[in-house]
C-alpha cells in the first residue's frame, strides 16, 4: 500500500482535480490524502476571524464567496448532471453549516469545526468525480480514525480504526481521505495545524506500514534553499530523514514540521513530487543517501525570540540549567537553539504565548535579556567531525552579517545561526551564491 498526499494547489481547480484523478487511477493500492482546495483554509480562518469580531458584513461576504466559488467549481468539474447535483447538495449543506455559526457565541471548538470543512469538501468532490468516471474508490472519514492526545497521534487507535474502515471496502484499492483534520482526546474536532495534511499522510503511512509515502505539491521536490526568496535554487535529489526533518522544522514550507518523524520511525521512504510535472524525479527521503554534497540545503524560520540569562551562580554550579529548562517546560514552550558560556545561557523560542511569564520566572536566576524579531538560519547536511572547512565556510559566507548565536555539533546534521530578521534575505542569498552555486561540494 502507498500513501499519496496532494496539497491545496494540486486540487486547486477543476482541471487539477481531474489531473490528480488520472494520476491516482493506475490500479495500485493506495490511500490518497487531500488538502482543502487552495485558498479555502485561509478563507475559513478569515471567517472565524469575522465571527470572533462579530463582523456580520464580513462573514456574510465570505459565505457568499464560498457559495460562488464552489458552484463554479462544481459546474466545471462534472459533465454528469447527476453527480453535479449530488456535489451541489453536499457542498451546500457544508456551507449552510458554516453560515449557521453566525448566531452562536464563538468558541475554540466552533473554530476547529469550521477549519475542518475545507478538507471535507475537497475529498467529497474527488470521490464524486471518481464515481462519475466509473472508478471504484471509497471515501474514508478521517474523523473516525485520526485521533490525537495532547497533539500526539494515537497510533494504536489510528491503526485499528483505519483498518476497520478499510475492511468495509474489500474490493476497493483506491481510498480517499482528509488531511489535516482529526479528533482530540475530548472527542472534539481538531486539526494538525496549518500544512498538517503532510503529517496526516505520514501518520497514515506508519499506521498501514506503507511501502512509500508520496507528497505531491507544486514544486519538483525539496530545493536547496527557499525558492520564494532566492533565485536559482534547485531540487535536492536525496535527503536522509534527519536532514529532511531539520529542514521541515526550520522553515522549509514544503513539509509540515512534524511530518517526517512517523515515516522515519517506520523507515518508510518519502518522495516529494510535482503534481504539475509528475515525470520529474523530485526528492527521495530515506535512511540512506549517496549524495555527493555535504551541505544539502538551507532553511529559515522567522518569529524567533532569543532569551539570555546571565548569572554568576552558574559558575561551577550544577543544576542551574535544569532549573532554567524547567521554566520552559512549565509553560510548554519548546527551546530550539541553545548556547552557553561560563556565566550565561542563551536559548531561542518561537512560541511566545507565555513569554511574559517565562521572563518573570527566569529573573529569579539572574539578569534576563530578550531579543525579538530574529530568524534562525539552518544549514543542513551530513557533517562528520573529521570534515574540515564546513563550519568555517558557512561563517565566512555570513561575515558581513551580525550573528546573535551559533550552534554546531548538536547533531551531525546542522549548523544553526541566529540573526536579526532584517538580514535573512541577505544571508540566504549569500549562502546560495557562495556555497551552492560555487563548484565546491
Ligand atoms: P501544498 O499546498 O502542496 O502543501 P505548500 O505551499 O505547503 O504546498 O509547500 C510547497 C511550497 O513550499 C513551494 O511552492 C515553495 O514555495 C515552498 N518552499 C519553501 N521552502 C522550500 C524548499 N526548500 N523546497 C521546496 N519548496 C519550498
Ligand atoms: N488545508 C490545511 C492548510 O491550508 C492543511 C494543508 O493544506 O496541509 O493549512
Ligand atoms: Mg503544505
Amino acid at each position: 500500500m502507498k500513501v499519496l498526499k496532494f496539497g491545496g494547489t494540486s486540487v486547486g481547480s477543476p482541471s487539477r482535480v481531474q489531473h490528480v484523478a488520472n494520476l491516482i487511477t493506475n490500479g495500485e493500492k493506495k490511500i490518497v490524502v487531500l488538502s482543502a482546495v487552495s485558498g479555502t483554509t485561509n478563507s475559513l480562518v478569515a471567517l472565524c476571524d469575522a465571527y470572533q469580531k462579530k463582523d456580520k458584513a464580513e462573514s456574510d461576504k465570505i459565505i457568499l464567496q464560498f457559495r460562488e466559488k464552489y458552484s463554479e467549481f462544481i459546474k466545471a468539474l462534472f459533465t454528469s448532471d447527476k453527480f453535479a447535483q449530488k456535489a451541489i447538495s453536499k457542498v451546500t449543506k457544508i456551507i449552510n453549516l458554516l453560515a449557521s455559526f453566525s448566531t452562536e457565541a464563538f468558541s475554540d471548538k466552533i473554530e476547529r469545526n469550521i477549519l475542518a470543512q475545507g478538507e471535507l469538501i475537497s475529498t467529497q468532490l474527488m470521490q464524486f468525480y471518481l464515481e462519475s468516471t466509473g472508478v471504484n474508490s471509497a471515501l474514508l472519514p478521517a474523523l473516525e480514525f485520526m485521533k490525537t492526545t495532547e497533539e500526539e497521534p494515537e497510533y494504536e487507535f489510528i491503526k485499528e480504526n483505519l483498518q476497520k474502515e478499510l475492511t468495509n471496502f474489500p474490493d476497493c484499492s483506491l481510498f480517499i481521505t482528509q488531511g489535516y483534520i482529526c479528533k482530540n482526546e475530548f472527542g472534539e474536532i481538531d486539526n494538525l495545524k496549518r500544512g498538517g495534511s503532510d503529517y496526516t499522510a505520514s501518520i497514515i503511512g506508519k499506521a498501514v506500514s506503507a511501502s512509500e509515502i508520496q507528497i505531491w505539491t507544486d514544486i519538483d521536490g525539496m530545493h536547496n534553499n527557499d525558492p520564494r526568496i532566492v533565485d536559482n535554487t534547485f531540487p535536492v535529489r536525496e535527503l536522509t530523514f534527519e536532514e529532511a526533518a531539520e529542514l521541515a522544522y526550520f522553515g522549509a514550507k514544503i513539509l509540515h514540521p512534524s511530518s517526517i518523524l512517523p515515516a522515519q520511525k517506520a523507515n518508510i521512504p518519502v518522495k516529494l513530487l510535482n503534481t504539475m510535472e509528475p515525470e520529474k524525479e523530485g526528492t527521495k527521503i530515506s535512511s540512506e543517501v549517496k549524495r555527493e554534497r555535504k551541505i544539502a540545503a538551507v532553511a529559515a524560520k522567522d518569529g524567533i525570540v532569543a532569551i539570555k540569562i546571565r548569572s554568576s551562580r552558574m559558575l561551577f554550579a550544577y543544576g542551574f540549567l535544569r532549573r532554567v529548562f524547567e521554566v520552559f517546560e512549565q509553560f510548554k514552550t519548546p527551546i530550539d537553539v541553545i548556547t552557553t558560556s561560563e556565566v550565561a545561557v542563551s536559548v531561542t523560542i518561537d512560541k511566545t504565548s507565555h513569554l511574559e511569564e517565562i521572563l518573570t520566572e527566569l529573573k529569579a536566576f539572574g539578569e534576563v535579556e530578550f531579543d525579538q524579531d530574529h530568524t534562525i538560519i539552518c544549514v543542513v547536511g551530513k557533517f562528520l567531525q573529521k570534515d574540515t572547512k564546513i563550519a568555517a565556510k558557512v561563517i565566512s559566507v555570513l561575515k558581513d552579517i551580525p550573528i546573535r548565536m551559533i550552534s554546531y555539533g548538536g547533531s551531525k546534521n546542522n549548523i544553526t545561526i541566529l540573526i536579526h530578521k532584517d538580514y535573512k534575505i541577505q544571508a540566504l542569498k549569500a549562502l546560495n551564491e557562495e556555497i551552492f552555486l560555487s563548484d565546491e561540494k
